[in-house]
C-alpha cells in the first residue's frame, strides 16, 4: 500500500516514515510528485480539518492521504486559541507573535489557572481496495501557560507552554523527548498501529 503524507514538514515526515517502517507500506511525500496548494482551513474543529486536508490529497494524488492538524487549547480563554494557533495574532504573525499575545492575555493570572493543551488530530482518507476511508485518530499534552519564555527547542508555543511534572517547557525538550510525549506523536501513533493493523 502506498500513503501519501500531506505535509511538507521534513521533522514530520521523518518521525511518521519511522513509526510505518515494516512491509507492505510505502510512504509517498510532496517531494515525490507536482506540487500543489491546499485550500484554506474553514473547519471548525481540528478533527474537520484534518479530515478535509487528507480528502482533498488524497483526491489530487489517488493515493490513501495522511493528514494533521494541531493547536493549542488555553482554559482560561475558553480553549482559545484552538484551530486559530498558528494566526492568533493575525494572518502573518510569526510565532513570537503569537505567544506574546498569549502572555499578554494570561497577564496576571495566577499558574494554577493557566491550565492547557496541545491537541492533535491525524486523519487519514482515500479509496482502499474499493473501500472507502475516513478515519481520525487524536492525540493531547496537557501542561500550562508559564509566565516567562524559556528554551528555544520546537516551534509555536513550545517557549511557554510548561509541563509542571517535569519542571520546563516543551521549547527545553530534545525533538525525541517531545516526539515520545507530544500531542502529535500520541496521535501519530494510533494512526500508524490503525495503518499497519489494516493493511495486514
Ligand atoms: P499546524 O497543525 O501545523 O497547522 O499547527 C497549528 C499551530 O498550533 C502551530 O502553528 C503552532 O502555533 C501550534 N502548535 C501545534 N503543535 C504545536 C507544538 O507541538 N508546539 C508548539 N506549538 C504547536
Amino acid at each position: 500500500m502506498k500513503i501519501f503524507l500531506a505535509t511538507s514538514n521534513k521533522g514530520k515526515i521523518k518521525e511518521i516514515r519511522g513509526l510505518l517502517k515494516g512491509p507492505g507500506i510505502s510512504v509517498i511525500t510532496p517531494d515525490d510528485l507536482t506540487p500543489f496548494d491546499f485550500p484554506p482551513e474553514d473547519g471548525l474543529t481540528f478533527s474537520e480539518n484534518a479530515l478535509a486536508k487528507a480528502r482533498f490529497a488524497s483526491r489530487k494524488t489517488g493515493l490513501l492521504a495522511l493528514a494533521d492538524d494541531s493547536g493549542l487549547e488555553v482554559d482560561a480563554l475558553g480553549g482559545r486559541p484552538g484551530i486559530y494557533s498558528a494566526r492568533y495574532a493575525g494572518a502573518d504573525a510569526t510565532d513570537r507573535d503569537n505567544y506574546e499575545k498569549l502572555l499578554k492575555e494570561l497577564e496576571g493570572l495566577p499558574i494554577e489557572k493557566r491550565t492547557a493543551r496541545f491537541r492533535a488530530v491525524i486523519a487519514i482518507a482515500g479509496t482502499y481496495k474499493g473501500e472507502e476511508i475516513s478515519e481520525t485518530f487524536d492525540g493531547r499534552l496537557e501542561g500550562l501557560i508559564a509566565e516567562t519564555v524559556s528554551g528555544s527547542e520546537g516551534f509555536g508555543y513550545d517557549p511557554v507552554f510548561f509541563l509542571p511534572e517535569r519542571g520546563l517547557t516543551t521549547a527545553e525538550l530534545s525533538r525525541e523527548e517531545k516526539n515520545a510525549i507530544s500531542h502529535r506523536g500520541m496521535a501519530l501513533r494510533k494512526a500508524c498501529a490503525w495503518l499497519k493493523d489494516f493493511v495486514k
